[in-house]
């Protein structure tokens, strides 16, 4: 028998297990229950950097305010910004409404349904291209998110570094053969749910595993050391400072411009320092908290202030503050770090 035969059967042979696994073990996720690929693309975006329990109430309130692509498609931008608020990383939310535009106008309405075109579609990458093909039409393509790499590289006991993007190919590759034509969407979610809910990060019960005879890093003992990840990401450091006069009751904000994060959320008026230095214009203010908020790439050291004094912000920047009421003030999309300060110390 041939080696590429062997493999074939292998791969059969994984792909049935895992889908009497997924029978048996999945959890009732909404998003498995449909079809549809508006949903699909949703739950996909909404679950990118998001736990579960978190993504599932907003993909639930996502639903419900915008029922097909073209409410999403029609709806300001603002309004989705604020349903966004908590989840982070907010380019998604804007690369979304790009998305669902494109497909109103460009696609009829109706998600494109291969691979290769949806990856077109703006914050479209080639997961969840490969996701939203595979699952709403069946096309035989195999997925690669975290928990793939994970379970294919202890599977197979690859050593290949994932966070070298040049080594991705070598697991879609995998994924490609893995999945079957009759039911390529099954066994893409089986594989991501057995390494979400069995083979995880660490110690993983590889004793009742059922590919405890074939997995080659248990027989191997790599387990542990599998996938291989060698790149850290160095984070910067950045110091906001905040201000706000709470003797009065209207709050100023302003909209973020520019390629940063947050972008086209509000704020307080802010200065950027490039180090932790003291605030020269801050002699006459009181500290309100400082306050540290940690995202991907980034720690922002954030302080707020309490002052009557607008600081050194540009001209063009001072014309963009505006004083809204605490009722405005909550219709607006916001940062999680700024919504949750003001709840907690102003309103
Ligand atoms: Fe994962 Fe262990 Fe099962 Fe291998 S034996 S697939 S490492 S749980």
């Amino acid at each position: 028998m041939s080696e590429s035969t062997k493999n074939k059967i292998y791969l059969k042979s994984i792909a049935k297990d895992l889908s009497a696994w997924y029978d048996q073990n999945k959890r009732d996720l909404p998003w498995r229950n449909t079809q549809d690929p508006y949903f699909i693309w949703l739950s996909e975006i909404i679950l990118q950097q998001t736990r579960v329990d978190q993504g599932m109430s907003y993909y639930n309130k996502f639903v419900e305010h915008y029922p097909t692509v073209k409410h999403f498609a029609n709806a300001p931008l603002d309004n989705i910004l604020n349903d966004w608020q908590g989840l982070g990383y907010y380019s998604r939310a804007r690369n979304m409404h790009a998305a669902a535009n494109d497909v109103i106008e460009n696609y009829g309405g109706k998600f494109p349904e291969t691979a290769a075109q949806l990856i077109k579609l703006k914050g479209v990458g080639s997961y969840t291209a490969a996701a939203i093909a595979s699952f709403a039409f069946k096309e035989q393509i195999g997925v690669v998110d975290g928990n793939v790499f994970r379970v294919i590289a202890r599977l197979f006991d690859l050593g290949f570094d994932i966070s070298d993007q040049k080594n991705k190919r070598h697991f879609e590759h995998i994924m490609d053969d893995l999945v079957p034509h009759e039911v390529p969407g099954k066994i893409n979610q089986a594989v991501m749910e057995f390494g979400a809910m069995y083979c995880k990060p660490s110690n993983p019960d590889c004793l009742n595993c059922i590919f405890q005879d074939s997995c080659l890093s248990f027989a191997n003992k790599t387990v542990s050391e599998r996938p291989v990840k060698l790149k850290k990401i160095k984070k910067k450091n950045r110091y906001l400072h905040y201000f706000i006069d709470t003797a009065n009751d209207k709050i100023p904000l302003l909209k973020r411009q520019g390629k940063d994060i947050w972008e086209g959320l509000y704020e307080l008026p802010m200065v950027e320092l490039s180090d932790k230095g003291a605030l020269p214009e801050a002699d006459d203010a009181r500290l309100i908290i400082e306050k540290k908020h940690i995202l991907t790439h980034q720690n922002l050291n954030v302080t707020f202030w309490d002052t009557a004094y607008i600081p050194d912000l540009t001209e063009e920047r001072k014309d963009q503050v505006q004083w809204y009421s605490k009722e405005e003030v909550e219709q607006l999309g916001k940062p999680i770090l700024i919504d949750k300060f003001l709840k907690e110390y102003i309103f």
